[in-house]
Parts: C-alpha cells; structure tokens; sequence
C-alpha cells in the first residue's frame, strides 16, 4: 500500500455530516488514514490544507451488493478486472465494497472467488472489504435474474468449498431459509463469520422470523425477488421489520422500485436499517448498449438493463445516482441518504465502529459533493483517489 503514513490533510471549508446525521460547517483532519479531528477552525499546524467551500463532506459509500460498474466485471476469473473496478468506483463516491458473486453453476463460482481472493488492495481505488456471495443456496422459484442452474440444495460440504475458494473473505451470503438444509448451512457460515442475508427466498412470515431468531441478520434487495408483503403473508419483509437490528437492502435506481416503495420502506425501517445498494452489473455508469451478462446478452436502454425475456438484469445505477434519487425524491435529506449509504451498509458488516461516519478515529474514507450531489472528490484511507 503506497499510503504515505505521516501525511496530515486538512480539509476546510465545507459543511460535513455528522454522525447524528446533521450537515454542519467544519474543518475534517486527516492523519495517518484516519480522521483525527472534526470541528470548527482547526488549525493546520503543517498540514496540507484543501479549500472545500461550497461543498457537503459526506461518509464514504459503501456498496454491499455490486457486481460491476464502469465496464468492469466483479464477477470474473481475472482479479486485473475487480482492480480496475475499484479504480472506477472512487468517481461515484464508493470508497469500499463487497465484490457480490452469484455464477452459472457453484463449481463455477469457485474460481471467481478465486479472484477476489488474489485482488490486489488498490492503492488509488476504494477497497475490497471482502465477497458477498448472492446464492447459490436460493430458491429457484425466485432467481430473479440469477442463472438458471446456480440455485442449490443447502449443503455443507459445498458451502465449505466456497467459503475456502474465497481465501477467508467471504463476509455475507444471501440464503433463502424455506430451502431444507438452510438452517445447517446458517449456523455454520456464522460460526465461520459470514453473515446472512434472506433473500431470493419464497420464505413465508414465520420460516423468515426463525431465521433472523437464529441469527440472520440482512434482506437482500427489499421486495425484488422474494415472496411479495401481503396482508394475510406478509413474508420476509415483514418479519424483517419485527427483527430488531436487521438491515435492508434497497435499490433506489428507480426501476427494481417504485419511489414511493422506497419512501415506504425508508419510512418502516429508518435510516439507520436501510443500506442503499446499486446491485450494479458491468455496464453501470455507461452509455446504452447490449452487454453480456454471464451466458446472455442484455440490452441497457434508458437505465433499464433487461434480459432477452423482459427480466431486469441488475441495475446500471452507481452509488452517486441512489443517493441523489432519495434525495431528489424527497425521501430523505442528504444527511440521511449518506446514513443509508455508509453508515447503515458498514453496521451491517460489523464494520460501525470504523467507518461509515466523519468522527475522530473512524478510517478516512470520505468525499466531496457539491450543492447538486456531483462527486468531486473521495478519499480512501485519507489517500486522495479521485478528483472531478
Ligand atoms: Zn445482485
């Protein structure tokens, strides 16, 4: 890591966000990769100053569930490629991320994990914090885009396989719990430190409510690929919101969910439970196209990304773009749209106390945004990765 440890950067100037999620005038001291003091007027003392007026200094993004942007694959057998994907994040304010694997077949996925155990820790990208493994003991019936022959019987030998491939950076794996075997397969991940997400799941109300008692503890992509809320069943979303502490994932890219969806849920479960995600697949942030998506070719037309029979294939939104969707929406202020964007999506990998809020001690991992919500600057670790 090429982090030039004695550095100090002061950044002046600028209205930051605060971790009780209020925007207020102060200068940020960056020291040796983290964030040394928050306040007004502090002095230089020696270090270099950057001027941010007229600008909101937010927490880094934090992107949970992605599987590519900028043109680069995350699921991939070439590690070159998450690098390069790492690189092109920091331009949409991401300054970490779960590299989220979901592949043909699980033989196939091995290697991809692979991949993500020999990336490289980018020197001038957002980090890799570690896999998120969409599957592939998910039901069939509710695959969503997902390949037709990834979703498996819960098993452990297979769970173990994967967990290995991944050098030990599995950190959450989305599991739907109807499936026999899953309750196996549940505890052993959390014994080996791999959260679970609930998810592509036709789990009813009560299955969804034991697994979350036994220690789920995130929803993979609210309302997308689950059995729907209804009012005699209200399914995993409704068990979710009885679960104390359990996190969501929302996907604010305006298609996978009507706004006013996402004003619903903001307003159930709070900020402080709502990780906003881009489940962003290789063409994000690009021009329209037709792009391979694993096996099958997908065309991207007015940010929609949809599979030759009409599926949605994942979304071509970045981080930048959900959060100035809740807030052009009117859903939350930028204040809150960064909770659910950095702070929420680091507690739910256990990563609270170290990033996800502009405090003393917390990493350095931050970015600038102007009055419209333009990134123009992000730092990671306190190493400037990307200026507009
Ligand atoms: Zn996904």
């Amino acid at each position: 890591m090429m982090l030039r440890m004695s550095d100090r950067t002061l950044l002046t100037g600028a209205r930051v966000i605060t971790p009780d999620s209020r925007t207020e005038p102060a200068d940020v001291l960056i020291e040796d990769g983290r964030i040394a003091a928050v306040g007004p007027d502090l002095a230089a003392d020696g270090a270099e100053t950057v001027d941010l007026s007229g600008h909101v200094i937010a927490p880094g993004f934090i992107d949970v569930h992605v599987h590519g942007g900028g043109g680069h694959p995350l699921i991939t057998t070439d590690p070159g490629e998450i690098e390069a994907y790492a690189r092109w994040a920091v331009s949409q304010g991401v300054t970490s991320f779960l590299a989220t694997v979901c592949a043909p077949t699980p033989e196939a996925a091995l290697d991809c994990l692979a991949a993500c155990a020999n990336a490289r820790e980018a020197t001038d990208g957002a980090a890799l914090l570690g896999v998120n493994l969409e599957g592939p003991f998910v039901s069939p019936e509710r695959r969503g885009a997902l390949p037709p022959s990834w979703p498996a019987t819960p098993d452990i030998d297979t769970f173990r396989r994967l967990l290995d491939a991944s050098g030990g950076k599995l950190r959450l794996m989305t599991v739907a719990p109807e499936l026999p075997g899953s309750a196996e397969v549940i505890s052993e991940a959390l014994s080996a430190g791999v959260r679970i997400s609930v998810g592509h799941t036709d789990a009813t109300y009560e299955v969804a409510r034991d697994a979350f008692a036994a220690g789920a503890s995130h929803v993979t992509h609210a309302f997308n690929a689950m059995r729907p809320f209804h009012h005699r069943e209200p399914g995993a979303l409704g068990a979710a919101l009885e679960a104390e502490g359990v996190t969501v994932e929302v996907i604010a890219d305006g298609v996978h969910l009507h706004p006013a969806t996402v004003r619903t849920l903001v307003g159930a479960f709070g900020p402080r439970r709502i990780a906003l995600i881009t489940d962003g697949v290789t063409p994000a942030g690009l021009d329209d196209g037709t792009f391979r998506i694993g096996d099958v070719e997908a065309r991207l037309k007015d940010g929609e990304m949809r599979l030759p029979d009409g599926t949605i294939a994942g979304s071509v939104a970045t981080m930048a773009d959900v959060v100035r969707n809740v807030v052009r929406w009117d859903i939350a202020d930028l204040a809150a749209a960064a909770t659910m964007a950095s702070a929420t999506p680091a507690h739910a990998l256990g990563l609270g106390e170290r990033k996800g809020r502009i405090a003393p001690g917390y990493d350095a991992d931050l970015v600038a945004l102007t009055n419209d919500l333009s990134v123009t600057a992000t730092w990671v670790a306190g190493s400037l990765v990307y200026r507009a």
